[in-house]
This record gives C-alpha cells, structure tokens and sequence, in this order.
C-alpha cells in the first residue's frame, strides 16, 4: 500500500487524518470546566504506553493515512520524555505535522528543547488575563508559570502559537475583548471553545454556557470580524479582525457541532483507541503492544486491524 493512501474511512464517509494522543491523565491544574479539584484517581503509571510504544503505534498510524499527530493530556509537558518522544517522531521515515497542546505551566523549561527536538506548531490553553481568577479556575498559582511559557514559546520561535481560552459565565465571561487585545499586541492566535460537558463534578449546564454566538457578539462589539472562507476540518469558525491578517477562531462544540467533518482518532495515554471524546467503544492497543506470543510483524499487523476497527 503507498503511504499517501488512507484506510481510515468510518461509515460515514469520514476520512481521518488527525490523531490525539494523550500521553498522560496527570496535571498540574485542575480546571474546573476538565476535573475536579480534588481528583486524585490517576491511571496506574505502568499502564501509561511508554515512548517506545508510543512511537510505535503512531508510526503504524502514519502508514494508514494519519498526516497529522498532536501531542496532548492530561498535561503533556509532565512526561519525562517529552523531547524524547517528540524528537523520535520528528524522525519517522514519513513525520506527520506534529504539534501539542499544553497548559503552559512547564514550558519555560522545554520550550527552546521541544523547537530543537522539531516541535513546531503549539496550542496553550489560557482562560484569564488575571491571576486571581486563574487561581480559582485552575485551583493552582501557576498564572506567572503560564505567561512565562507563551514569552518561552516565542523566543523559541514556535509557531504558530495558538491560545485556547474557555470562557465560563461568574468567572471570565467578560474577558472575550481583553484577551482578543492581548492576543493581538502578542501576535497569538486566539481560539475560544465553548465550554463542553466533559464534567468535571457535573457543574455543566446549559444555562450558564457562553455560546459562540455570545462569544461573536462580545468581539463584533469592538472589533470588525469578517469570516475566513474554507474551514476544512478545522473546528474553529475563523475570523479576521479589523480587516486582517489577524483573525480569532471559536470553536461552537456544543451549539455547532462539526461531528461531520471530524477527521480524528484519539489514543489514550494508557493505549486505548477511540473515535471520539464521547465514543463509549474503544480497542485496546497497549494489550497487542504488550503481548509476548506475538512476533513484532503480528503485532503490527493486530495494530492495523484495531487502528481500522476504531474508525
Ligand atoms: N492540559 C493541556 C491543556 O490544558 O492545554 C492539554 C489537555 S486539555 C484537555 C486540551 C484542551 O481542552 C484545553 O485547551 C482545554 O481548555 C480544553 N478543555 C478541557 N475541558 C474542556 C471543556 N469541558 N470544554 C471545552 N474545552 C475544554
Ligand atoms: Fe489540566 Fe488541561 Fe484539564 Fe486544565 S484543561 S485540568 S490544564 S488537562
């Protein structure tokens, strides 16, 4: 089979192309809107797929038509490995477009490591300009660790770096404009998520969730947002602000859904293969990975049948 061609074709015609892999359930936060503050029922570390692995099935997923891989968590930056195993990817035989997405936290340390280890394109996930509120919606001081990471990030010359904020109603409903302006002047890319009912202790209702529509009407109060044509797969609705070539994006999850352009597979930090965040099946890669009856060719080829199982 060449590698340009893609097997991973679902039911619905879908073609996947994107893999998330976890590669851990530990952080250093606790947002409300992802875990609760108290959550402390973590994966047991020898389940967690080791580098070895996890380069591994994500070479086998490049042969199936994979092209693109991002890096995520939990906290991806908590891996010991991470330059590591963003190196050895980079140096597949065919790389896919590698890129992570982190809370920042960590990544004043590795920042200029991960550019050298190939790292190019990252996501840091910021919800507030202020640290009081970033202490209550992340139960953790680590506001300054944050800013540290995006000043890292740039120096290193990652881009682009793209900024996911989370808006929630009682704690930075009213930060859509400021921190659209701070994006600007730091030349980042802003990307707002409505919040989704991942639930972190059932908090999530409808009611209190700021919509993209709400989102757009906060920003088109001050800024003039004109759409970008050609969304493809990409989540986000985008917009230019003032003309361009700026633009925000905002992601509706819940009000506008996009399941039918979703081209994603998503692998668990503890090796479990599924379709989608709300998917309740998933394949077990980690016990094929792990299975000493089986040569590396049987292996590989079990992958490939479970990889196109998930799909
Ligand atoms: N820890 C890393 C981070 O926060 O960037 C990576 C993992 S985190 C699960 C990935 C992204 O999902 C973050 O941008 C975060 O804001 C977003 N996220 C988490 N829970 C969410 C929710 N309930 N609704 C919308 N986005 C959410
Ligand atoms: Fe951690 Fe990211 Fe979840 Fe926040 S959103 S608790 S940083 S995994």
């Amino acid at each position: 089979m060449s590698i340009m061609s893609n097997s991973l074709i679902d039911n619905y015609g879908r073609v996947h192309r994107d893999l998330r892999v976890s590669l851990t359930d530990r952080c250093s936060l606790r947002c409300t809107y992802c875990m609760p503050h108290d959550f402390n029922k973590w994966l047991p570390s020898e389940t967690l797929l080791t580098a070895n692995e996890l380069v591994k099935v994500i070479e086998i997923a490049v042969t199936q038509g994979i092209t693109e891989v991002r890096l995520t968590g939990g906290e991806p930056l908590l891996r010991p490995d991470i330059v590591e195993i963003v190196s050895r990817i980079n140096s597949l035989e065919n790389p896919p477009e590698l890129s992570m997405t982190t809370n920042g936290v960590a990544l004043a340390k590795v920042a200029k490591e991960l550019a050298a280890a190939g790292l190019k394109r990252i996501n840091i996930s910021l919800d507030t300009l202020d640290w009081e509120r970033f202490k209550r919606l992340t139960f953790r001081d680590r506001y300054d660790d944050v800013i540290e990471g995006i000043a890292a990030a740039q120096a290193a010359g990652l881009a682009p770096i793209k900024i996911n904020a989370v808006l929630m109603k009682d704690i930075n409903g009213d930060e859509a404009i400021p921190l659209l302006k701070w994006a600007l002047n730091e030349n980042l890319n802003l990307r707002f998520i409505e919040q989704m009912p991942l639930d972190a202790g059932d908090a999530w209702t409808r009611k209190n969730l700021i919509t993209a529509d709400q989102i757009f009407d906060q920003l088109n109060s001050e800024f003039e947002l004109t759409p970008v044509e050609d969304r493809g797969s990409s989540p986000a609705e985008e917009f230019y602000v003032n003309g361009g070539p700026a633009t925000v994006g905002i992601i509706g999850s819940v009000t506008r859904p996009f399941c039918s352009a979703c081209d994603r597979l998503r692998l668990i930090s503890d090796g479990q293969m599924r379709s989608c965040l709300f998917a309740n099946t998933e394949t077990d890669l980690r016990s094929i990975l792990r299975n000493g009856r089986l040569t590396e060719s049987e292996k590989r080829e079990d992958i490939i049948k479970a990889i196109g199982l998930t799909v």
